[in-house]
């Protein structure tokens, strides 16, 4: 997808250096990091937001989530505990419009999500 900051990184357009990938999922340290470790998970393909989620999309989703937990564990961040999040649409604070989880942890994270 032309000008998706996501699909320039799968494609190699934009170097980064991966922490995870396979012919599926890539996985790259965030720019900003929020948490000593904050990882974004991308799908290769381009789905804009959980909301474009399809029936065909079902195992690739599964298998995102399973790459999640595996890097949870690489990082040893499994055992204390991590946050997963996707952001979906403006309310829901997402900025890049390619479908990804953050695997945030290393640190004991504020409790909520959100509660104003
Ligand atoms: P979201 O607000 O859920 O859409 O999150 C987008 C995330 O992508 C933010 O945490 C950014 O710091 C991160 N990000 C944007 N550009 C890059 C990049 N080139 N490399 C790594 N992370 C990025
Ligand atoms: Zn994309």
């Amino acid at each position: 997808m032309k000008d998706c900051i996501f699909c320039k990184i799968v494609a190699g357009e934009i170097p980064t250096q991966f922490v995870y990938e396979d012919d599926q999922v890539v996985a790259f340290n965030d720019i900003q990091p929020a948490a000593p470790v904050h990882i974004i998970l991308i799908p290769r393909i381009h789905i804009p937001s959980f909301d474009d989620i399809k029936p065909e999309h079902k195992g690739l989703m599964g298998h995102l989530a399973w790459v999640a937990g595996e890097l949870a564990r690489q990082k040893n961040i499994s055992e204390k505990g991590y946050r997963l999040v996707m952001n979906c649409g403006p309310d829901g604070g997402q900025e890049v419009f390619h479908l990804h989880f953050h695997l945030l942890g290393g640190k004991p994270l504020a409790s909520g999500y959100g509660r104003q």
